[in-house]
């Protein structure tokens, strides 16, 4: 593994650490354009009672107030814009990453469930009329760590879960 490429994933397992130590699902990444992060984003999705607030959306709208900030084009800044993941992008933020036109995401482990990068759909390289254009995949890197993460938040009881939902899973121990 290349050494900034092995400094970003680093980065983006620490963000998925901070999701999995907040009660949501852990998976965390940043947005890098021109060696530097311009967003780091986890899960949020428990917190803000939104489904679809995932670590690729709350990017996403990070770089744009960062384009916002420094009156930089978001179009110029999204197709120059490297996503470091730990997980295969889902199906809704695949759509999302090509409309926005970032052209290279760099994942982890894959989502067997909701992969929108081959593992359900083919969003990022399918031929898709009005939506964006196709990106690069490139698979892999520490996804070992990666699973592992989701492995344990899995097997915690949900915090959101009622109390008697959890006292019934216990007695049944
Ligand atoms: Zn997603």
């Amino acid at each position: 593994m290349e050494a900034a490429t092995a400094a970003w994933m680093d980065r983006a397992l620490h963000m998925a650490k901070e999701a999995l130590e907040n009660g949501e699902v852990p998976v965390g990444c940043l947005m890098v354009y021109n060696n530097e992060i311009l967003a780091t984003g986890r899960n949020e999705v428990n917190e803000t009672k939104n489904a679809t607030r995932h670590a690729e959306m709350v990017a996403i709208d990070q770089v744009l107030d960062w384009c916002h900030q420094h009156d930089k084009d978001p179009d110029e800044v999204f197709a120059h814009t490297v996503l470091y993941v730990t997980v295969e992008p889902c199906i809704m933020c695949a759509t999302a990453l090509r409309m926005m036109k970032i052209p290279l995401v760099v994942y982890g482990c894959q989502n067997e469930r909701f992969g929108g990068c081959g593992s359900v759909l083919n969003i990022s390289s399918d031929d898709l009329i009005g939506t964006g254009e196709p990106f690069q995949c490139i698979a892999g890197y520490r996804a070992e760590e990666a699973v592992e993460m989701l492995k344990t938040f899995y097997r915690q009881e949900n915090p959101n879960a009622p109390k008697s939902k959890v006292r019934k899973k216990e007695c049944s121990k």
